[in-house]
Formats: C-alpha cells, structure tokens, sequence
C-alpha cells in the first residue's frame, strides 16, 4: 500500500490517503477523495510515501481523474512559493490555477468526474465557389463597388487572407478578419460566403516567422536583451510609448519558438491588448493561444488541456493567472506594462502579483523574463538601479513619431478669467475645435465613469452614501439611478433630500456620461463615443467602440481607464485630460506614482504617427511635483524623487507592506478583536506594525472591516516575519470570543 498527500481545494493543510496501487496515480494527478462524513472532493497527489503515517483510519484515494498527470514538477514549486510568500494554503492556490477541469466537490462519488472536454473548434470563413477566382471577384466588385462598397471591400479582405495563407479550400478563420459580425451575416444571406465551423488544429506551421526589421536602436536593445539572458539576468525594458517595444518582444518570441521552447506572454488585461493579440496571431499562427478570464470555464479547460500534451513551441498571451497553464518548456516570459496594478490579485487568496511570479518562474523553469513598460513600477526600477535586473532603454519613438507637446492647464485660473466653460478650459476647447477643424480624432480621459460621481443636498449638504459601503453613491443619468462602485447596490434618485426634506439635490463633479453630453452641446456636428465598464458590458460592444473610433466614425472618444491602454489610434491628436486634480490625491502612498503612469500612458495616445500630438492637462494644481514629470515626460527625475519619498516613509520598494484585514458584522466585537490583535502584533514586530484603522471602505457587503498594516524592512528576513505573524495568528484565533472573526492576508498589497 501507498500513501499520498493530497492537496483539496479548501484553506486547510494537505491531508494523506491511502493510494491503492492498481489505481496508478502519480504525482500531479487529479484525483477523488471523500473529505468529512458526506463529501467528496477532487484533489492533487502532491507526493507520495512508502511510509506508513500513525493516523488509524486513512480513506482511500477514490479514483483518478484524467490520463496525464495536471501539475508538473515545476508547478509545484510555483504553488509553493507562491503560498508560502503570499501566506495562503495550495488549497487556495488550487482553487485559482486549476479551471473547472472538475467540480471541487459534491455529496455524491458520480458528480465529480472528468469534464469530458470536446476538442474546441472555431469558424472558418470562405467566399462561395463562384467567387473564388480572380476574375469572378474582380467582376462583381467592378459591378457592385458604388453601390455596396463596404461590402466589395469585405470579400476583399477575405480573398487577401486566403491568399497570403495559401488556404487551398479558400476557407480562413473568422478571428483574423476584421469585420462585423452583422457584416459576414449579410455577406452570408447574399450567398457571397460560406461558414464552417472546423476543430482547431496546431498546425506543425514552420519557424519561418515574418518578424518586423528593426531600427538601429531597437536592434541594439535586442541585443542587449540576449545578453541579459546570457547572463541568466531579469530585463528591464523601458521604452516609451510608440518606440516598439512589441517588435523586439515579437523578436525574442521568434528565437524562443524556433527552439521548440513555450513562450508566456503576460498582459494585464486582454480585451485591451485586442490589436496587439491580433498582430501576434498573424505572425505566429497557429502557435498563439489566448487565456482569459472571459472565455467559458469549457475553453479554459480545454486549453489546459492541450497544454498539458503539448510537444512545445506554444505562445501563450494571458492575463494574470496564464501562470498557472501547464507550459511544459517555458523558454521566455514577457510582462508587458508590468507596472500596471491588475497583476495583483487582492480580492482573494492567493493575493499573487503575477509580474513578481513571473520572476520566480524564470528560475523554476529556466526561463528568460523580460519586464517592459512605459513606465516601469518603482519596484522593478529599484531592482535595476541596484543591477539586480538588466536595464535597457528605448527614449524615442519608432520612425518619424515625435512625444507629444504636453499643456498644463490651470482650471482656477480660467475660472478666475472667464476662460472655462462648465468643464473645459478654453485651452482645450482651442485645441478640439482645432483637431475637429482638421478632421483628426479627440480623445478625452476622465477617471470616474457615471454621470456625476455623487449628488449632495446643497441645503443640508447631505449625499447619499451605500448603506452597505459607507462610500457616496454615483449617479448613472441613463438608468436615473444611483449606484454604489465597490457592491454595485442601487437606488432611484431622489428629487427631495431625505434628510432635510427640501427640493436642492445638485451634482457634484462629474464622470464620463457628463462629460459627454457637455462636449457634445458645446459640438454639436461631432461625433462623440463613450468607452468605459457601463458602454462596454460585452466585449462586442467593446470592440465595436473600439472599432468606430479606428474607423474614423467617431470624432471624440470620452473614456476611463480603459481608454489609456495599448491602443494604436492613427487619428489622435489632441488628448485632453479633464481632472488630474482627483488622480493624485487619492489616499494611497503609491497615489504619485500611479498618477505619472496613468497620464504618460495617455499622453502616449497623442500624435502616434506623423504630426506631432498635443496632451492638454487640466488641474487645479499646475505645480504638482507629478504634473510637473508628465510636462517633462521625465521619468528618472520622477523615479528618483519617490523614492526619496518612500525611503523617508519606509514604503516599498525599500519596504514589504502586509496589509492585514479583519471583518465581522459585529462592530464592537471586531474593534476589540483588531485592537487585540495589534497589540500581539506589536509585542513581536513593534513599531513596524500600524492601526489598527477603519479600512478605506468601512463597511462591505454588510460587513465591518479593519485593518493592520506592516511594513518589513528590505534586507529583513520575510520567512521569519511570516512566521511570527502565523503564531500571533494562532494565538488570536485560540481567543474563543474572536473565533467568528475573519483574517485576510495581503502581502505586498
Ligand atoms: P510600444 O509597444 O513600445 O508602445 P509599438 O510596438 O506599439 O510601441 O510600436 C509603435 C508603432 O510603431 C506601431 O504602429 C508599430 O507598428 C510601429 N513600429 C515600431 N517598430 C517598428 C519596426 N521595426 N518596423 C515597423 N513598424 C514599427
Ligand atoms: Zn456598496
């Protein structure tokens, strides 16, 4: 008999089961257990022993699930370190790196069983035989280009793809052609296409790839890349937006590739990177697979799958947990913009960055890691600062591009001289009626979505707050409703003030919805779109803002966030950013930072090709240390001044921050239990421990919240922080009257 420790998808220890033989599971094998009197769970054999351990009664391994082992070697030691540094089970590691390839657990043996996973398949595009030869298309589009030219342009499209394919049946795949969905339904019930939906096939395509030909600089950073990699070192990629840092990533993929190695591509977030997903598909067809968390939990499975059979060579482009996919020789991992916040995951455990995993993965597996950005985050400048990682820098944009001219506009003073109307100052409405005139495209950043961001009795001076939150509620015009941000709660909005009964509700502020319909009074003949998480519920409404917007149908783009990323508009030149003012005063030590990285990657939006673009920044603090780096586009001076900052505060990067959460419904109960716990925290980390405070949220989905936070100083020992703090954890829950009280652990939050 054997025995095997198995990992379960539960904040709970490993346990062991006896493994009777005959089964043949091995380590790294999905496998069914009965946990508890009527439970049963898929698990993971972590390891497996001769050894006889002194429990009584050890269950049995039920059954093994799946012909090849899931977890490899190497991903192993990932889940590992990644529990251990970001204190949190392999159980709750399990829960997030293995899609639903199985249920996690039922009361019945029969309900958890293989998924059986059909091989995915995809829809393949080709014109109708009697438009297949050259002639015969040439003749209809000859005959129908006046009147249906969109139309003639499509079948184009079609036939261009077909032929730099050589598809010999005609047919392509749907993905690679940019167009509508509502356009191949015309084309379809014209009878000018056919449609087939064919199993995808890795084709054996060869290393041939077309990779761009690069310019002297960007050569010369290749270079310095490779030997980086000679030296087993981490590459810090810094070139500024526009100066091609993807043709030097598509370069290294190639190499990667051609060796019969896996290449991981990390993004942070995947509908937005949609035109560079696009490029990679054309070059290395065939190879790329994406990973998200929107494709259905049968796609992820089925990727992971295949994956975990693969004979090597695949590209794999993903959002944060693609780390956790079966590579099975991972020869390169990129981490593009690797100082964007969505690498961390901070909702549940583990609360991994997949940027610094990706690090620790280029060791497991002997990987090249490349980190690139615009912007680098502070940490990973720290790093190549004190030649941990190479640096290697791009200052210019590729081929003619120049930077943008940056504006800084003072909105108290054109208040002051009559020069604004409602939001705008007239230094930006100069400017797009400039841009409108020339018939180039605007693109507006504003960092709150919803009409107003919250409404206030101008009588009383009371606003409406989340019961639930305790956060203002926004007001969403179109639905006449007001919402709260963190739960998503919502409310009609009120004509009276509920608490003071009088009739002056006013807005306050204002979000993207307002900022377009006062841009559109103030432009009546203009065009103006809105991109942000209300205008863009599915990704086809995304693509389709997106696609406007490209197509030159839409003259002003208002947008969030979500406006400022990866990007490649040809016809922007004028990008105004309406409030600056509410990006760096936001409570958060990183605030400064965060600000510089957001308004240079919207100003990367200006003038990409050609002209020269122009970047007009409103605030009401024109001497701001930060707009002052956004006007000079200077990032070392930026860089050098935080971290003074920081290392005066003992913040990272010359710190690790762990932020500890307590909640419970009770608010006395947790006030006590969060004083409480300080205090043992302080008996062993003294001075470095802070709070315990109300968190920025107080209340959340009916729950009080606290927190603690700790900052360990660089160079200090994390393994022994992290033991201390699981005994003071220990010692606080072994409290009965705490029992009911709820912990989370943030580390690096
Ligand atoms: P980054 O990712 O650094 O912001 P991109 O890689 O998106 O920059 O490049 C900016 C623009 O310049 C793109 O339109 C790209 O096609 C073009 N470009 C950059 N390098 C080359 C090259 N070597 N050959 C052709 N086009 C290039
Ligand atoms: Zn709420």
């Amino acid at each position: 008999m054997l025995y095997a420790q198995v990992v379960l998808p539960l904040a709970q220890p490993m346990y062991t089961f006896s493994l009777n033989e005959g089964l043949g599971a091995q380590v790294g094998d999905a496998v069914v257990v009965q946990f508890g009197s009527s439970r049963f769970y898929t698990g993971i054999v972590w390891s497996i022993t001769e050894e006889k351990p002194d429990y009584p009664r050890l269950k049995p391994i039920l059954k093994k699930l799946y012909s090849t082992p899931l977890i490899t070697p190497a991903m192993q030691r990932l889940w590992e370190w990644i529990a251990e540094y970001y204190m949190c089970t392999l159980g709750e590691v399990m829960r997030v790196a293995l899609p639903s390839l199985a249920k996690p657990s039922a009361t019945s043996l029969s309900d958890l069983d293989e998924r059986s996973i059909e091989p995915p398949t995809e829809r393949y595009i080709a014109l109708t035989n009697e438009l297949r030869t050259e002639e015969a298309l040439a003749e209809y589009v000859a005959k129908h280009s006046r009147r249906a030219p969109r139309r003639c342009e499509n079948l184009d499209t079609i036939a261009a793809l077909a032929m730099e394919r050589n598809a010999e049946d005609g047919f392509v795949p749907r993905r690679l052609l940019s167009i509508d969905n509502d356009d191949l339904i015309t084309l379809r019930k014209k009878s000018l296409i056919r449609t087939e939906e064919r199993v995808v096939q890795r084709v054996e395509s060869s290393s041939e790839f077309l990779t761009p030909t690069l310019s002297e600089a960007q050569n010369i950073a290749l270079n310095k890349i490779r030997e980086a990699h000679e030296n087993e070192k981490v590459t810090l990629l810094h070139g500024v937006t526009g100066s091609g840092k993807t043709e030097i990533y598509i370069h290294l993929i190639a190499e990667t590739l051609a060796q019969g190695r896996d290449v991981l591509m990390l993004v942070p977030e995947i509908v937005i990177t949609s035109q560079l997903v696009e490029r990679l598909e054309h070059i290395f067809d065939g190879r790329t697979t994406t990973y998200h968390s929107r494709l259905t939990a049968l796609r992820r499975g089925q990727t992971f799958l295949r994956l975990a059979s693969s004979s090597g060579g695949e590209l794999i482009v993903g959002v944060r947990s693609a780390i956790f996919l079966p590579a099975k020789n991972l020869g390169l991992i990129i981490v593009d913009e690797e100082h964007d916040g969505n690498y961390k995951q901070s909702d549940l455990a583990p609360r991994y960055n997949a940027r610094d995993c990706a690090v620790v993965m280029g060791r497991i597996y002997g990987a090249n890691v490349v980190l690139g950005s615009a912007t680098p985050s502070l940490e990973s400048y720290m790093n190549s600062l004190a030649e941990k990682y190479a640096y290697v820098e791009l200052t210019e944009r590729w081929g003619e591009g120049v930077l943008p001219e940056v504006v800084v506009s003072d909105t108290i003073r054109a208040v002051k001289r009559g020069e604004r109307k409602t939001h705008f100052n007239f230094d930006l409405l100069n400017d797009i009626s400039r841009t409108l005139a020339a018939k180039e495209q605007v693109m507006l950043f504003q960092n709150r979505r919803g009409y107003s961001p919250y409404i206030q009795c101008r009588t009383c001076g009371y606003s409406p707050r989340c019961p639930h939150c305790n956060v203002t509620l926004t007001q969403h015009k179109a639905s006449s409703r007001m919402e709260c941000h963190y739960c998503g709660y919502t409310m009609p909005t009120p004509s009276v003030c509920p608490n003071c009964d009088i009739q002056d509700m006013a807005l306050m502020g204002f979000g993207t919805e307002k900022a377009v319909e006062e841009i559109a009074r103030l432009y009546p003949e203009a065009r103006v779109d809105r991109l942000d998480s209300d205008t863009s519920t599915s990704e086809r409404a995304f693509k389709q803002i997106v696609h406007n917007f490209e197509a030159g149908e839409t003259d002003i783009l208002v947008g969030t966030q979500i406006i400022t990323k990866g990007f490649d508009f040809k016809g922007v030149s004028t990008v105004g950013i309406l409030n600056a003012d509410n990006l760096f005063s936001v409570p958060d030590f990183r605030a400064s930072e965060r600000a510089f990285q957001l308004m240079m990657q919207v100003a990367g939006r200006a003038g990409r090709h050609n002209d020269r673009g122009r970047v007009v920044i409103q605030t009401s603090q024109p001497k701001h240390p930060v707009i002052t780096y956004v006007a000079t586009g200077d990032y070392h001076a930026m860089a050098h001044k935080e971290l003074e900052e920081r290392r005066a505060f003992g913040y990272p990067p010359y710190s690790h921050l762990i932020r500890i959460m307590l909640r419970h419904a009770d608010y006395e109960l947790l006030r006590h239990a969060a004083h409480h716990f300080a205090t043992l925290m302080r008996k062993k980390f003294g001075s470095r421990v802070m709070g315990p405070v109300s968190s920025a949220l107080e209340m959340l989905r009916g729950e009080h919240r606290a927190e603690i936070m700790i900052k360990i100083e660089s160079g200090a020992s994390m393994q022994r922080a992290r033991k201390m703090m699981r005994e003071a954890m220990a010692d606080h829950s072994a409290k009965e009257e705490f029992k009911g009280v709820k912990i989370t652990i943030d580390v690096d939050a």
